[in-house]
């Protein structure tokens, strides 16, 4: 049995060429890029046109879930380049309870190596595999890591990867035991990224930091062609997303393009709501303060690990697709953070990340503002499995040799 049964034929894909992000200037497909020239992410375009010749949406639904059945839509040549670990369509869990009768956690946490990082990394290593590259370096909060070392052993190529100090030390170990070299630096992950720079400047690795290579945005984008997909071809009001780098945010919105252009969905877009801790909310000032740009924010600190990015290097991707949306960058603190992700798992049996947790957080406040009704149909990303997080202790015991007070159980 095929691991991935949209596999099993050498589909065509449809890339015509690589765009500048912010110039709009042209790169060649097929020939390994980083960042543009003027030092931003470069964008893959495809031929959308033969592709709406080729499929339809009926063609699609016929096939299995998972995400290699949008496969005319991403990057990836050959399929026997695709180093998959099984990267199935993630559900949208309902939490009645915790969030209301109109919000779903799509809960990204079921795929390999427990985060929504398997999408991104799986594409931007598979693209590794085809264009030649050997070594990998990356900064990462740790979930980025985990899904890189993962990918990148299993088809032979050598990983390099640099964390802060106090990544969770879950992330730590499985980045290792997944096979690759990791080194805790005493900084934050743009410091890990600087590190990677110099690596790669002087030829000793390529460097996989967030959106310094144009794949893992392709990856990443297939949550907004699932939500379509999963949503009927109408997108939900509203979609809550836990911004860091941004990738996910701006690969759906890429996404919600093509399937406009595919002529899959109409002109409706959700509000797209960029949600990021108030001890790191770069994205945040920037929105408020109406700037294209975000200045690095000091001092960054979250239980949010996965959130803690004092600079994003597709910022102003994130800034204009949150303002094209009608939507807002908003910030939570901690606290309220740590009560959604109890309130979840308590009443709703879901345990989500703390990044999850900001996710629903933010969605309680931005009813209580009014900036979504009850009524809007609203998606929360749940971008990495709650067990990987620390956890309130519980240290109930009971001496089986001892009296028992059943009555107190
Ligand atoms: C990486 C990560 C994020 C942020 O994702 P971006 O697309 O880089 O903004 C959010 N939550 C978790 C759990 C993550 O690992």
């Amino acid at each position: 049995m095929a691991i991935n049964p949209n596999l099993t034929t050498d589909r065509a894909t449809f890339v015509t060429h690589l765009e500048c992000s912010m110039t709009g200037e042209r790169y060649e497909a097929d020939q390994l890029h980083g960042l543009s020239r003027v030092g931003r992410p470069l964008l893959v375009r495809y031929e959308l046109d033969t592709i709406k010749a080729a499929i339809t949406r009926a063609l699609l639904e016929a096939r299995p879930t998972d995400m290699w059945r949008w496969r005319e839509l991403l990057p990836v040549r050959h399929t026997d380049n695709v180093v998959s670990l099984g990267e199935i369509e993630t559900p949208l869990v309902p939490i009645p309870a915790a969030g209301g009768i109109n919000c779903w956690v799509k809960d990204e946490g079921r795929l390999p190596t427990g985060s929504f990082k398997a999408r991104g990394l799986v594409m931007a290593v598979s693209m590794a595999k085809e264009l030649g590259v050997k070594r990998i370096a990356m900064p990462t909060n740790g979930n980025a890591g985990a899904a890189l070392a993962a990918y990148a052993s299993r088809c032979g190529i050598e990983t390099i990867v640099f964390c802060p100090d106090d990544t969770p030390e879950i992330n730590v170990r499985e980045i290792a035991l997944q096979g690759a070299r990791v080194y805790r630096v005493n900084g934050l992950i743009d410091d890990c990224g600087a590190i990677v720079g110099k690596g790669a400047a002087e030829g000793r690795w390529f460097d996989f930091s967030t959106l310094k290579e144009p794949y893992r945005i392709e990856g990443k984008k297939t949550m907004g062609l699932e939500l379509a997909a999963q949503f009927g071809w109408k997108l939900p009001d509203a979609i809550f997303y836990p911004t860091g780098g941004g990738t996910g945010l701006i690969g759906m919105w890429k996404a919600f393009d093509e399937l406009e252009k595919l002529g899959w969905i109409g002109p409706r877009r959700p509000k797209m709501f960029a949600v990021q801790a108030s001890g790191c909310a770069p994205i945040v000032k920037a929105f408020n303060d109406g700037v294209e740009h975000a200045d690095r924010w000091e001092g960054a600190h979250t239980i949010a690990s996965g959130i803690r990015v004092p600079r994003a290097v597709g910022d102003f991707l994130i800034l204009r697709a949150v303002r094209e949306s009608g939507g807002i960058a908003m910030a939570v603190d901690d606290a309220l953070i740590e009560q959604a992700v109890v309130d979840c798992a308590r009443q709703d049996g879901l345990l989500l990340c703390p990044e999850g947790g900001a996710t629903l957080a933010a969605y309680r406040a931005a009813l209580k503002d009014g900036l979504v009704s009850s009524d809007d149909k609203v998606v929360l990303f749940n971008c990495a499995t709650g067990l990987k997080y620390p956890m309130p202790e519980a240290n109930d015991a009971i001496d089986k040799d001892g009296p028992i007070d059943f009555d107190a159980l």
